[in-house]
């Protein structure tokens, strides 16, 4: 039976991003997102070790194996970003240019242990240029000041709107909010122009690296997210923390 090809654009969130920072360091949930463009299957940052059974129990959730994965998009290589990497041996991987000339060659504020870096060099990383095509409808936008070689992922979506992936360019909302992201290891003047032009791609969705999708408008999803904290009792203290769009009652309870 012929395989029926589809041109439908599809964005799955397999890991929704979350920005949480405790005393005792940083547990950096970003996000991982996967987009069905056709036959082809991208995904953009692929997490850490942390959320990796979470994630590929997604993929199963989503009919995929890692083997599926054509390319995938290193927004940067922040290591809550990119440490699964390894799962997915015959995918393409990209990243941006400077990211892999300074980010790693020699070895800035990139988060990694050296040998992160030997295994990047190992499974060789193809560097992408500004508004290079990932697949059919999207493309690479290098959004650099966070890190030096940050790129966003746009789409075009099928009822011709546009949709960003923005990495830690636009981590939060908040970041968009005050045109900065919260942390810069790189430059912050780049950091500010790196919103900018993401703004002015009026895009009517932006997933953010740790936090929930939102537009100029607000929030677009309602995100839940449980902190489970382990007692000496058979019972679990929970912190519930939530997003609440902007068309719905906020709701503290
Ligand atoms: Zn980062």
């Amino acid at each position: 039976m012929p395989q029926v090809r589809s041109n439908r654009m599809k964005i799955e969130r397999l890991q929704p991003g979350r920005g949480i920072r405790s005393n005792a360091g940083t547990m950096g949930v970003a996000a991982v997102t996967l987009i069905r463009d056709g036959d082809q299957n991208i995904l953009v940052d692929v997490g850490h070790f942390g959320g990796r059974d979470e994630l590929l129990q997604a993929m199963r959730a989503a009919n995929l194996q890692p083997r599926d994965i054509d390319t995938v998009v290193l927004t940067h290589i922040h290591w809550d970003h990119c440490i699964n990497v390894d799962l997915f041996d015959r995918a393409t991987i990209l990243a941006g240019r400077d990211e892999l000339r300074l980010g790693y060659m020699m070895g800035i504020k990139d988060g990694h242990t050296r040998y992160f870096k030997e295994l990047l060099k190992k499974i060789g990383v193809r560097s992408v240029k500004d508004g290079e095509k990932v697949s059919d409808n999207s493309r690479a936008v290098l959004t650099p000041g966070h890190s030096p070689g940050h790129v966003a992922v746009s789409i075009k979506e099928d009822d011709g709107s546009t949709t960003v992936i923005a990495g830690d360019a636009i981590p939060n909302y908040r970041a968009y909010l005050r045109n900065m992201p919260d942390l810069i290891f790189y430059n912050k003047s780049d950091a500010r122009a790196s919103v900018t032009k993401i703004k002015k791609m009026k895009p009517s969705m932006i997933i953010p690296g740790h936090d929930s999708p939102f537009n100029d408008k607000g929030y677009l999803l309602h995100d839940e997210f449980n902190l489970i904290l382990r007692r000496e009792t058979e019972e679990n203290s929970i912190i519930t923390l939530k997003t609440v769009p902007a068309d719905k009652p906020v709701d503290f309870t």
